[in-house]
């Protein structure tokens, strides 16, 4: 706050990039070193809602506030506001990210949003609530990557060849360990359609009235889309081996991107551990199962009364037994719910029984010691039931691939041999005058199948 009305905005010292706000006589705060935020001017005017402690005349610190500040006009930054622009991330499709700081900067009364009255307790995360928004659209916008990283490698696994011991040509789907990841990508990708639709009609439902439970659906909704999206990316890819490395056949590119997504609108773990803490102590509860004897319903069930009987043994959440015992199994318990009503969801939308049973099994497979320790079903037992699933839904591959509906959107070259060859002629060509008379590679009808 400054005498003559208004503001002035400060980064205290260096490990507080991106936010803080300090009267010139002020004091330094301490706040973790954070960056990502675009501030780079990139040819629009650009603003942002920065959040700062707000010290008084009389130096007393009055909360985390946020103000509207103009950073840049398109091409000059804002007196006072620096902007550093990172390296790539590495992998993924450039953002801009940058580290940004702020030297006395002077903000008119306007900038402030809401009052300059000491903050309530809860008022930082009232404030900041539209990120909950942002954790249910990091799972939308995850969402197409898992269907079109299944597809890509479905049509590529039917297209790519191998010779069988016969030496007969075989598409690589035959292989059992092609058809499982594929299909079971697939099943995933439409239990994430059910599941997401679910999650956004109780997150807008008027009947959902607790906002933490809106804010554990849009967490569990998030923590399930991208677990799945990531790992079915990460393995979809390598089951098109050298293909699968390259960004323009588009798995690696979505899952870089995507490895974003899972730290962005609050970093899976972390929310993991706020969540399954809250529901463990019982400060409020998420909506029970629909098929409360489904596995994925017990399993979920027996893991909650776990981990609450440990905790239960203990002083308190905060003792060091929570630690060392619970916070590793954070992440598992909402995986499970989020598994759980992922299977609920699905079962009420109607998902194909086949792609449902391969869905829950792959759910199972994520906790198979649990299943072995409680029930009757055994590693190789496990091992069955994921057959008969694939066995039931291999034949209908092609027309589950075509429902993905996300063809027209698809760039990966390898999903055809008429876009493979039109790519490689595309491709920057290093030759010798005579070279169109001889081969180097062997026989035309193996080179394309080595491409
Ligand atoms: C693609 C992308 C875009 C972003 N865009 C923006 C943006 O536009 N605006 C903006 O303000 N921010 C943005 N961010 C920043 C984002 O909000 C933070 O990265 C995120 O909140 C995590 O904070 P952090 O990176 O400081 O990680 P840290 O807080 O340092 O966490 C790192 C690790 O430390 C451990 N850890 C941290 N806290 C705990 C805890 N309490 N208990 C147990 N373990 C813990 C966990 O293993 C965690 O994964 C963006 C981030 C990404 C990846």
């Amino acid at each position: 706050m400054l005498p003559q009305g208004g503001f002035e905005l400060h980064t205290p010292h260096e490990h507080a990039a991106k936010y803080a706000v300090a009267p010139d006589f002020a004091v330094s705060f301490s706040h973790s070193s954070r960056y990502m935020p675009p501030t780079a001017p990139a040819g629009m005017p650009c603003v942002a809602v920065v959040y700062a402690r707000l010290i008084d005349l009389e130096g007393n610190d009055r909360g985390i506030k946020s103000l509207i500040v103009p950073l840049h006009d398109g091409k000059n930054m804002t007196p006072g506001v620096t902007s550093k622009l990172l390296p790539p991330r590495g992998g993924s499709r450039p953002v801009n990210h940058s580290l940004t700081t702020f030297n006395h900067v002077r903000l008119t009364p306007t900038a402030l949003l809401g009052t300059d009255a000491p903050a309530s307790p809860d008022e930082f995360f009232h404030a900041i609530h539209r990120v909950v928004v942002g954790g249910l659209t990091m799972a939308a916008v995850t969402l197409p990557a898992l269907r079109t990283s299944a597809f890509i490698a479905g049509r590529y696994s039917l297209r790519r060849k191998t010779l069988d011991y016969k030496g007969r040509e075989i598409p690589i789907i035959t292989f059992q360990t092609q058809k499982i990841p594929v299909l079971t990508a697939v099943a995933q990708a439409f239990a994430m359609d059910a599941f997401l639709d679910w999650g956004i009609q109780m997150f807008t439902s008027k009947e959902v009235k607790d906002e933490r439970v809106k804010h554990a659906i849009a967490s569990l909704v998030k923590t399930v889309v991208v677990g799945h999206t990531l790992d079915a990316g990460y393995e979809l890819a390598d089951r098109c081996g050298a293909q699968g490395l390259f960004e323009v056949n588009q798995i690696t590119g979505n899952f870089n991107d995507l490895r974003g997504a899972a730290i962005a609108e609050g970093d899976i773990l972390v929310v993991a551990i706020r969540l399954a803490t809250e529901l463990l102590l019982e400060r409020y509860a998420v909506p029970p199962s629909s098929n409360p004897t489904s596995l994925l319903a017990r399993h979920e069930l027996s893991l909650f009364a776990e981990l609450q009987a440990q905790l239960r043994a203990m002083p308190s959440h905060r003792a060091p037994d929570f630690d060392t015992q619970n916070l590793p199994s954070c992440v598992p318990l909402v995986t499970a719910i989020g598994h759980r009503m992922a299977y609920d969801a699905a079962v009420s939308a109607g998902m194909d029984a086949g792609l449902l049973a391969l869905y829950e099994v792959s759910c199972i497979k994520a906790d198979a010691a649990w299943y072995v320790e409680n029930t009757e079903i055994t590693r190789v037992g496990i091992r069955e039931m994921e057959a008969r699933a694939v066995e039931a839904v291999f034949p209908r591959l092609e027309e589950f691939l075509e429902a993905l509906d996300v063809e027209p959107y698809i760039t990966a070259p390898i999903i055809s041999e008429e876009k493979w060859s039109r790519y490689v002629n595309e491709l920057q060509t290093f030759s010798s005058p005579d070279a169109s008379s001889r081969s180097v590679l062997g026989p035309g009808g193996m080179l394309s199948s080595k491409l």
